[in-house]
């Protein structure tokens, strides 16, 4: 049977060394694949709390190839009854990596099975129903839980506790990423100028993955309008035409602010009522929209809602009513 590779599978980087920017992580991590090889045990519990696309997935992957052992992957959605997770579990083999994704979606009994089997390597599972159920014990061999989550805050504590490392992945910075973008250039055989790829780096909202995917689009404006190679000129055309302003915003980032300014006067205004306004999910704005516009100092949560900042209205080229009290702005 042929195994699909797809270009993302290409790009990913699959050594540590490989993996640009968030530097601390990084090294920490190194000292403890290479205290977990030379002691011969598995990996503490580790977990990796991010937005998407930052490299959660990418960094387990490259836990299992460094440690050499083997990754099996799934997902807290997926995993819908404690049968599902208990089938993985006592499949494991010793020092194996089990990667959960999303693991703040995993329901609360699944979650229950899981606490035993982080702690002790022991599941319990419950044989038979009504009065004449038991319970027994079952050994697992010892693995590592690799948990990642875009809300860390929706963890309960005794799951969070139980991860011996808790890595935050940041926002990367335009030089990390024009770095990241020259690196998968290599890899496609895509020709790109340092500058070129820092453009496209400083438009990719701080996110290797969204990186990754706007080369690929350059990429075919190169070949279709161009001779193939990137530069500055041709980067910034291709993202203008995208709709990927200097800032890496997209549309449905500037549709966020506008509503925000033209229905609500700049805010306060609640993520529910922003969602219904602007057609889009609570949770792909609390999640993918919002914390990049907090990043890049556009909006800001208060007590009441979210609010428009000045540095937003400049950038939208709007006019705003700036009483001296961040809370209030309003068209003049
Ligand atoms: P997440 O699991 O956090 O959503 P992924 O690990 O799937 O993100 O990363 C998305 C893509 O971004 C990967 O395919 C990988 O190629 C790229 N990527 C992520 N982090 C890095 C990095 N630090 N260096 C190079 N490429 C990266």
């Amino acid at each position: 049977m042929s195994k699909c590779t797809t270009v993302d599978d290409t790009i990913r980087p699959k050594r540590l060394s490989d993996f640009i920017g968030q530097e601390a992580l990084r090294s920490n991590l190194d000292v403890f694949i290479k205290a977990a090889t030379e002691n011969g045990r598995p990996l503490d519990h580790t977990l990796f709390y991010g937005n998407p696309g930052l490299g959660k997935t990418t960094l387990a992957r490259i836990m299992s190839s460094e440690l050499g052992v083997n990754l099996v992957s799934t997902s807290g959605p997926v995993l819908e009854r404690s049968g599902d997770l208990a089938a993985i579990l006592t499949n494991l083999e010793e020092g194996d990596i089990l990667f959960i994704d999303e693991i703040h979606r995993m329901p609360p009994t699944v979650e229950e099975v899981l606490y035993p089997a982080m702690e002790d390597f022991q599941i319990d599972l419950v044989i038979g129903s009504g009065p004449g159920a038991r319970t027994v014990k079952i050994d697992l061999a010892p693995f590592t839980l690799v948990g990642a989550t875009t809300r860390i805050g929706l963890l309960t504590s005794p799951l969070r506790d139980r991860f011996g490392c808790v890595f935050r992945i940041e926002f990367y910075s335009p030089d990390e990423l024009g770095r990241i973008v020259q690196r998968a250039a290599r890899i496609m055989g895509v020709e790109i100028s340092e500058d070129g790829a820092e453009t496209i780096g400083r438009r990719s909202r701080g996110t290797p993955r969204i990186a990754n995917r706007l080369l690929r689009r350059v990429r075919d404006y190169a070949h279709v309008q161009g001779d193939g190679s990137i530069d500055t000129a041709l980067a910034e055309m291709a993202l203008d035409r995208l709709d990927v302003d200097p800032f890496g915003l997209d549309y449905m980032d500037r549709k966020i602010l506008t509503v925000m300014v033209e229905n609500y006067a700049g805010g306060p205004v609640g993520v529910k009522t922003l969602a219904a306004a602007c057609s889009e999910e609570v949770r792909t704005i609390e999640e993918i929209y919002e914390p990049y516009l907090i990043q890049c100092g556009f909006l800001k949560r208060t007590q009441r809602g979210r609010v428009v900042t000045p540095k937003a209205y400049k950038h939208l080229k709007m006019r705003c009513l700036d009483d001296g009290d961040d809370d209030q702005h309003s068209l003049l």
